[in-house]
């Protein structure tokens, strides 16, 4: 019979990689402690609004990224967005202007993972903590205790740092790899608003995002001129710089969220005000981006396989962005497929 696949993670790279075995007719199961598929291009749903706390768009560069973006259009999970975006520092604000495509997806950033999940097998709310057996024939054990498997390969597509304590008492080269590897947090806060932002003179009323010069804010957008979500009110994602988000680790939700909109305050043309949230709330992403990411060596590019049949990708393999991070599952998965025909 052909190999049995278990993915750990069902993120954009989980993803890319469980579809690629599955176009070539191999089993694959994936695994995720979450709810559903998503991981870092997951949405939140308020009552009142949808907010993406993650990745807010995505950027394409790559010819095979390009080829699955193009089908991903033709689904119509995703749309052009932002397509007005600016750049401010110290109240100056300047359109951002350059050729990069950039895609978001609709009518949430979570359409494409979820999506991409169609027609896979998840076992979702399934936190795995180790791992048993040996090449050939791994079992996957949750938190319950309960066995999964047997597998012949297991794919790990989490943060480096949790896929560190999978891979450690099996395999010692995969687990030196994942130290490598350097994740830093992110604080993701929101505000929602009775009414739309004044008006800011010389930026067009209808911005969509702006990306800021300063310590505290990298990143502002606003969830409700995303494509698909015109239906509500005015509803803003902050996302803070990673060096001040590690600061902060510790810090509660209420007090981040403040600092965040006091430093966007700030950003605002001078005598622009914001006016008083009506509900506002932060999300501590401890694992957000790779800062020092795995670097490439001349046989395994952006993934790790090891002969035992265990398996690493995801965005530390390649680089901090949704685009890396699907390349480095798609690879994987095209190893996988020609390892095993
Ligand atoms: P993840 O999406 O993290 O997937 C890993 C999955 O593993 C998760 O679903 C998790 O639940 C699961 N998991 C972890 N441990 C276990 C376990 N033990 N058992 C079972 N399941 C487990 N990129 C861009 O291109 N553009 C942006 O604008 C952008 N903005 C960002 C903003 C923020 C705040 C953050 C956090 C990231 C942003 N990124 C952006 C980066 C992008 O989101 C990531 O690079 C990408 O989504 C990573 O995908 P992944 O599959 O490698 O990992």
């Amino acid at each position: 019979p052909p190999p049995a696949t278990a993915i750990i993670g069902a993120g954009i790279a989980g993803l890319a990689c469980a579809r690629a075995l599955d176009a070539a007719g191999l089993p694959v199961t994936l695994f995720d402690k979450a709810r559903g598929a998503g991981g870092r291009m997951s949405s939140r749903r308020l009552p009142e609004a949808v907010l993406d706390l993650g990745a807010q768009f995505f950027s394409v560069r790559d010819p095979a990224f390009r080829r699955a973006v193009a089908a991903w259009r033709k689904a119509g999970c995703i749309a052009p967005w932002p397509t007005s975006l600016w750049s401010a520092q110290e109240g100056r604000w300047a359109r951002h202007e350059d050729d990069l495509e950039r895609l978001c997806g609709a009518p949430r950033v979570s359409a494409v993972t979820r999506h991409l999940a169609e027609g896979l097998t998840l076992q979702a709310a399934t936190r795995i903590e180790r791992l048993e057996g040996s090449a050939g024939a791994w079992q996957l054990v949750d938190e319950h205790g309960a066995h999964h498997g047997p597998f012949a390969r297991v794919v790990i597509s989490t943060p480096s740092p949790q896929a560190h304590p999978l891979v450690a008492p099996h395999d010692a080269t995969l687990a030196e790899a994942c130290e490598g590897v350097i994740q830093r947090p992110c604080w993701a806060a929101w505000a929602l608003f009775d009414a739309p932002l004044p008006a800011l003179p010389g930026v067009d009323a209808d911005w969509q995002a702006v990306r800021l010069a300063d310590a505290r804010l990298r990143f502002v957008t606003r969830n409700q001129l995303k494509p698909g979500r015109q239906a509500q009110g005015e509803s803003l994602s902050l996302l803070a710089n990673l060096e001040w988000s590690e600061a902060r680790l510790e810090d509660s939700p209420e007090t981040v969220v403040e600092a965040l909109l006091e430093a966007f305050q700030q950003a605002l043309p001078e005598g622009v005000r914001l006016p008083a949230p009506s509900a506002l709330g932060a999300h501590r992403w401890r694992y957000a981006q790779p800062d020092v990411f795995a670097t490439g060596e001349a046989v395994n590019r952006d993934y790790r396989l090891s002969a035992s049949g265990l398996a690493l990708c995801g965005d530390g393999w390649r680089g901090p962005r949704v685009e890396d991070a699907w390349l480095s599952g798609h690879h994987l998965g095209e190893a996988l497929v020609a390892d095993a025909t």
